[in-house]
C-alpha cells in the first residue's frame, strides 16, 4: 500500500514541497512523483498536525471501473455542443430554434422537456447533443470541477453588433479547453446585419474563419426566421467526424450531472450526460458525494427509457440526495460500495475544506512543473486598466521563458476581475495577474474560496520580474 507524495500533499492542502522537505529530515529522498509506504505517509501527516485515516481513494474507489477501453471495442457516439457568445446575441433563441426545428419533424405534439440538455438529429441523420445552460460560466465551472463534456463550442455572434467583449471571453475559455470553435453568426435576417465584420473582426482573436481561407467553420444563421439551422447541424457534424468522437456502450455508464434539483414530487432529479458506457434502470451508482439506485430514467422528451448510452443526456431518479453540477456518475457493484465511496468522499471534502487555502499559487505551479517534466506550460489571466498596458505586458510574458518553461496566456483583457476571469483561472489552474485593477466583490470572495490567487501590480516591471523568477523556478516563498 503506497501514496505518492504529490497526492499526500494535495490530500492534506500541503505543498508537495513541503512534504519533501518534512520526508528528508526524516532521511528519506524522495522527489514528488514517488510513492512512499502507508508507515511513512502516517508519520507525514501526524508530522503536518493532520490525522492519519488509513483508507485511500484505491481502497475504497478501486470498485469503480476504470479500465480503458481497448480501440475495438470503441463506437462512434454524438458530439456534445455548447453554444456561447455575448448577451443578447441570440443564444438562448437559437437553442430554442434548433430543438423546436427538430420537434416539427418528429411526432406530432412532441413536448419538450427543460432538463440540462437536449439531443436533436441532422438532416442526415446523425445525432447532436446540445447543453442547454448557454455561456461560459456553466462550461468553465464544469471544467473546474474535472467534467469536460463539451466537445464543440458553437460561438455566436450577432452580425448587427459583431464581436464583443463576452465573445473574446468565449474565445479563450474554449481554447483555454482545447475546444474546437464553430461561429454561427446570427441574426442575418436584420437589414443591419453585416457578416464580413465579424469575420474580420475574429481575426484579431485568432478566429480565421473558412469564408476567410482559415478553418473555422462559419455559418450564416437566423435563429428568427430558422436560415441556416440545417447548415449550422451539418457543420457541428463535419466537426464531430474530424474529431473521430468515440465511447464503449458496453460497460458500466459513466457520466457527469449537467443539473440537478430536489424536485417536490420525484426527489432528486439529476440530468446526467453519459459520456461512457450504458447507464441502465437498476444500475447503483455514486455521483460526487451522493449516491442512489436507478429509480427511473427519463429522456428529454420525458418519456421513460430503460437505458442510456454515451452523450444521451438523461433525467436520473433514485438518488439520496441532491448532487451538484459537474459531479461525475459512476457505477458500481453493491449499495453498501456506493454508500462507502459517498461518505469517504463526504469525508475527505471536509478535511480539505478544514485545512485552510489549498490556493494555486505561482510557486505551486511552477513546483508542479518542475515535478512534472512534461508540464513546462505557465498559464496566466491577465488584467490591466487599459488596452495599451494589457497588450504591452502580454507581448512581454510571450517573450518569457527559457527551455524548461513557457507562459502561456489564456485570457487578458481590460477591467475589473470579474467572477468569469475567476472560473477560468480555477478551470485552468492560473493565477490572475492585475494590473492597476482590482477585483470586483463577487470575484474577490469567490477566488478565495476557489483558491485562486490574484497579484496584483501597478508597476510592469514588477510583474515581468515575478514571473521571470516564477519561470526560472526562483520564486521565493512570499507570505
Ligand atoms: P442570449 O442573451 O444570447 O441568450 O440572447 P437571446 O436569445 O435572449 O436573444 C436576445 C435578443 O435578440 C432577443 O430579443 C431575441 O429575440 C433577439 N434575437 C435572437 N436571435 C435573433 C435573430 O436571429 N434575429 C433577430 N432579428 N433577433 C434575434
Amino acid at each position: 500500500e503506497t501514496i505518492v507524495v504529490q497526492e499526500l500533499a494535495n490530500r492534506m492542502a500541503e505543498r508537495a514541497a513541503d512534504v519533501v522537505k518534512s520526508l528528508m529530515k526524516m532521511g528519506m529522498m524522495v522527489s514528488m512523483n514517488q510513492a512512499i509506504d502507508a508507515d511513512t505517509a502516517e508519520l507525514v501527516i501526524e508530522e503536518f498536525g493532520h490525522k492519519a485515516v488509513r483508507v485511500s481513494d484505491s481502497d475504497v474507489e478501486q470498485v469503480i471501473d476504470t479500465v480503458v477501453d481497448s480501440e475495438e471495442n470503441l463506437l462512434p457516439r454524438a458530439p456534445v455542443v455548447t453554444i456561447m457568445g455575448h448577451v443578447d446575441h441570440g443564444k438562448t433563441s437559437l437553442l430554442d430554434r434548433i430543438r423546436k426545428a427538430n420537434i416539427a419533424t418528429g411526432e406530432a405534439g412532441g413536448i419538450t422537456q427543460h432538463i440540462g440538455a437536449y439531443q436533436v438529429k441532422t438532416p442526415s441523420g446523425q445525432l447532436v447533443t446540445f447543453l442547454d445552460t448557454p455561456g461560459h460560466a456553466a462550461f468553465t465551472s464544469m471544467r473546474a470541477r474535472g467534467a469536460n463534456v463539451t466537445d464543440i463550442v458553437v460561438l455566436v455572434v450577432a452580425a448587427d453588433d459583431a464581436v464583443m467583449p463576452q465573445t473574446v471571453e468565449a474565445i479563450h475559455h474554449a481554447k483555454a479547453a482545447g475546444v474546437p470553435i464553430i461561429v454561427a453568426i446570427n441574426k442575418m435576417d436584420k437589414h443591419s446585419a453585416n457578416p464580413t465584420k465579424v469575420r474580420t473582426d475574429l481575426l484579431q482573436h485568432e478566429i480565421v474563419v473558412e469564408a476567410m481561407s482559415g478553418d473555422v467553420q462559419d455559418v450564416e444563421v437566423s435563429a428568427h426566421t430558422g436560415m441556416g439551422i440545417d447548415k449550422l447541424l451539418e457543420a457541428i457534424s463535419l466537426q464531430a467526424e474530424i474529431l473521430e468522437l468515440k465511447a464503449n456502450p458496453n460497460r458500466d455508464g459513466m457520466g457527469a450531472v449537467v443539473e440537478a434539483k430536489l424536485d417536490v414530487g420525484r426527489g432528486p432529479v439529476a440530468t446526467v450526460l453519459v459520456q461512457n458506457g450504458t447507464l441502465r434502470k437498476g444500475d447503483i451508482f455514486v455521483v460526487g458525494q451522493k449516491w442512489g439506485k436507478v429509480r427511473a430514467l427519463l429522456n428529454d422528451k420525458g418519456e421513460t427509457i430503460t437505458e442510456a448510452g454515451p452523450s444521451t443526456p438523461v433525467e436520473v431518479l433514485g438518488l439520496n440526495g441532491t448532487p451538484s453540477a459537474g459531479d461525475v456518475l459512476n457505477v458500481v457493484p453493491t449499495e453498501a460500495q456506493a454508500r462507502e465511496i459517498a461518505d469517504y468522499r463526504e469525508q475527505t471534502t471536509k478535511d480539505k475544506r478544514a485545512a485552510a487555502g489549498a490556493a494555486t499559487t505561482l510557486e505551486q505551479l511552477m513546483a508542479k512543473a518542475k515535478a512534472d517534466l512534461n508540464v513546462a506550460e505557465l498559464p496566466v489571466i491577465v488584467k490591466a486598466d487599459v488596452q495599451g498596458s494589457a497588450e504591452a505586458i502580454v507581448q512581454a510574458l510571450e517573450k518569457v521563458g527559457n527551455e524548461e518553461v513557457r507562459v502561456r496566456i489564456l485570457h487578458y483583457g481590460v477591467g475589473a476581475i470579474t467572477d468569469s476571469d475567476v472560473g477560468l483561472a480555477e478551470a485552468s489552474k492560473a493565477p490572475i495577474l492585475a494590473f492597476n485593477v482590482r477585483a470586483n466583490a463577487m470575484a474577490r470572495s469567490s477566488a478565495q474560496q476557489k483558491g485562486v490567487e490574484i497579484r496584483y501590480y501597478s508597476i510592469i516591471y514588477d510583474l515581468l520580474d515575478d514571473i521571470k523568477k516564477a519561470a526560472s523556478g526562483l520564486l521565493k516563498a512570499e507570505v
